[in-house]
């Protein structure tokens, strides 16, 4: 699997999949959550809804994974995954690196190929950015997944230059 990165907006992926830094409610958010219900219109939101009254009443877990329809953006796929909140009293790592897993499990299982991430839990969920690239890239490089690309799509200069520091240590 080829890993790339990205400075940009993930709502304007052509990829199978984006995956959306959601928070348990599933109801939309700030950030990337924002930006793709946004961007995606209301069909989103809807299945959204229709997870929480059925599979996810108590909303989805931290680190978990589930997939909608993209509505109108380019992508065909919205995976959506809970990051955990940093907490620097609790080492909460084998939950963000679940949320890479799981997500690429849900992928294999839309036989999505190319998937674009946005670095999850490092915006209000306040994870350290090099950390949270370190999680994600190595996550991801050591998964057993029928994806092809992991694309990140990082969100402004220095989250693209820690990615890319990361990835250049991690080879
Ligand atoms: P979380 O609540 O999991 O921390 P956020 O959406 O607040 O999620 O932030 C996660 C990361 O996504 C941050 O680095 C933020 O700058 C970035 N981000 C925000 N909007 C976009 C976007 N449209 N495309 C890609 N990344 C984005």
């Amino acid at each position: 699997m080829e890993i790339t990165l990205v400075q940009g907006d993930i709502t304007e992926q052509r990829v199978d999949a984006v995956v959306n830094a959601a928070n348990s409610s599933l109801l939309g958010g700030g950030g990337v959550d924002g930006a793709i219900h946004r961007r995606g219109g209301p069909e989103i939101l809807a299945e959204c809804r229709a997870l929480r009254a059925d599979r996810y009443a108590g909303g989805l877990p931290a680190g978990q994974a589930v997939a909608t329809t993209a509505g109108r953006l380019p992508a065909r796929w919205v995976i959506h995954t809970v990051g955990p909140v940093y907490a620097k009293s609790e080492d909460r790592s084998h939950l963000l690196t679940s949320c890479y897993a799981e997500s690429l499990k849900v992928a294999d299982s839309l036989a999505a190929r190319v998937v674009a991430f946005p670095a999850v839990s490092a915006g209000v969920y306040g994870w350290p950015m090099d950390d949270a690239a370190r999680i994600a890239l190595a996550t991801v490089r050591a998964a057993g997944t029928r994806v092809t690309e992991a694309r990140f799509v990082l969100f402004g200069a220095e989250a693209y230059r820690v990615f890319s520091d990361v990835l250049a240590r991690l080879d």
